[in-house]
């Protein structure tokens, strides 16, 4: 079997820590929400989606860093509760197999491609993306929400 060329990317750990302490000081941008299906409230933070009665935090995270035109700020999840940040880094997380569209990004955060992972999977279109020496970074998003899920890097 090939070795894979990807890297798996979560939010860091300060970013899930300061959405928290927002939460907690009564912060009107970061919602505290009860999870209410199985599969509709992802964490970003250990990808896992959060099941029925967890508690988590909404909050608006630059997943494109402001400053260029591809810029971009959306809605994302983390449990409300300390989780274990996503550790198998070599491996695309398999709770997030369905549903997800791969957009990869050159050096100047410009969007240069975009595939929905249907059939062969999101591995499949992430390598394929990151083996253009034009790909600085790939996101993987929602297709029905548009939510950012994760970025992934090149090895
Ligand atoms: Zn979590």
């Amino acid at each position: 079997m090939k070795n894979s060329n990807f890297r798996i990317v979560p939010i860091r750990p300060e970013i899930a820590e300061a959405a928290r302490r927002q939460a907690e000081a009564g912060s009107a941008d970061h919602a505290v929400i009860t999870a209410d299906s199985p599969n509709g409230y992802p964490c970003r933070h250990c990808l896992r989606w959060a099941q029925p009665g967890e508690q988590l935090i909404l909050f608006s995270f630059a997943a494109i860093a402001p400053g260029r035109p591809y810029s971009e700020s959306g809605p994302i999840f983390v449990h409300a509760e300390p989780c274990e940040r996503y550790a198998a880094t070599h491996e695309y997380p398999p709770e997030f197999r369905e549903g997800r569209v791969v957009r990869a990004y050159n050096s100047q955060r410009d969007l240069i491609a975009a595939e929905v992972a249907n059939g062969e999977g999101p591995e499949a279109v992430i390598e394929r993306f990151l083996e253009k020496p034009e790909t600085a970074f790939v996101h993987v998003r929602s297709v029905s929400h548009g939510c950012y899920t994760m970025e992934v890097a090149r090895i």
